[in-house]
């Protein structure tokens, strides 16, 4: 769509299913159907939807063959007999219910549709909200509330099948995304950066700056292990000295994001100190980087965030960043300690005289 001065009008896409909502693990769990119907709620009460450039997706689900390089076929048939059961177990908080196969081929499939859409120029941009998340699924391990790694198939399906020759993965839920950098720990067409807490202090106790892939994949694998407490002002530093010179060297021709609003200071399971604002401020530096590198070509996925009106406010800011409009300022303030934005520094002077190092 063209205006008359011939400018692309920029459109966001939420790529959503109704049965992302169906899959529930135990009653009460922190990864409920509520973070969608939340995370929608602000974006529909904030008016998006009734603009042009924010369109609601429906889902669509995948031919197995696109989920086969992630995940060995016997796993995938383990899920698909837990939920025709009707429920089970994978871990002690990682169950299915009659619905979570189906959801979880939605997700994955609502992540390719959601960066066919964008290569193709349908839209500028898109927000996966979806349930399961993906980023702790291994390739035969339902992990930390994960079954199958969205973010993981869709870059393989760009790099497999679309012809994209180097993807940005940009991860900064507050857990580290282990499935997916050992997706692509060996690759250098996926460049992988997570930005988590410290493994040490959190769930799933990986992501270390040692861990900088192997072989050709060498030097593309960046983590930055945070502080705890670590808030707005060590994030936006570790975009400043690692993340922006990291993407001005690789040039990737799209940045995928896991992003996860339990690094909010307010998350029940976490101990990160980012606010609302920070938050905000992490998307528009993704999105400075897909429009300088990328013609903004940005897909976003919904990993954690169990605070709801973190998820809430998070969701709506970054479909705002997304879509070009005004980002309505909430006012929660989090001040992180100096102890741990001096660590941080530290920590980004370590990756600077290492994995930078490697690329300029
Ligand atoms: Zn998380």
């Amino acid at each position: 769509m063209g205006d008359p001065d011939g400018v692309i009008a920029m459109t966001t896409d939420i790529v959503f299913h109704e049965l992302f909502t169906k899959h529930v693990l135990q009653l009460g769990h922190p990864e409920s159907p509520e973070r969608l119907i939340t995370a929608l709620k602000y974006i529909r009460e904030a008016g998006l939807f009734d603009t042009d450039s924010v369109n609601l997706v429906t889902a669509e689900s995948t031919n197995l063959n696109a989920i086969h390089p992630l995940h060995h076929q016997s796993y995938l048939e383990q899920i698909r007999e837990k939920s025709e059961k009707g429920g089970g177990f994978f871990t002690l908080d990682t169950s299915v219910n009659e619905y979570t196969y189906e959801a979880a081929l939605l997700a994955a499939g609502g992540g390719i549709m959601a960066v066919d859409r964008v290569v193709e120029g349908l839209s500028t941009n898109a927000y996966v909200l979806c349930r399961p998340p993906g980023h702790h699924a291994e390739t035969a391990r339902a992990f930390g509330f994960c079954f199958i790694n969205n973010i993981a198939v869709a870059a393989h399906h760009l790099t497999s099948e679309c012809g994209v020759e180097r993807v940005l993965i940009l991860d900064y839920d507050a857990h580290h995304g282990n499935g997916t950098q050992n997706a692509f720990y060996d690759r250098d067409d996926v460049l992988y950066i997570g930005m988590h807490q410290d493994g040490r202090t959190l769930f799933p106790g990986s992501g270390f700056p040692d861990e900088i892939g192997s072989g050709k994949g060498r030097g593309y694998n960046v983590n930055l292990a945070m502080y705890p407490g670590a808030g707005d002002v060590s994030y936006h530093l570790a975009f400043e000295e690692v993340i922006e010179p990291l993407a001005d060297s690789f040039v990737p021709d799209i940045v995928l994001v896991s992003a996860g609003f339990d690094a909010h200071f307010e998350d029940p399971l976490t101990n990160l100190g980012l606010t609302t604002a920070g938050l905000a401020m992490i998307n528009s530096k993704v999105k400075n980087i897909a429009d300088k590198h990328s013609k903004g070509k940005i897909v976003t996925f919904l990993e954690g965030g169990y605070n709801l009106t973190a998820m809430g406010r998070g969701s709506l800011n970054l479909v705002e960043v997304m879509s070009g409009s005004n980002v309505t300022q909430f006012n929660d303030s989090h001040k992180e300690s100096n102890t741990c934005t001096e660590y941080n520094e530290k920590l980004i002077e370590v990756l600077k005289g290492s994995i930078l190092d490697m690329h300029l």
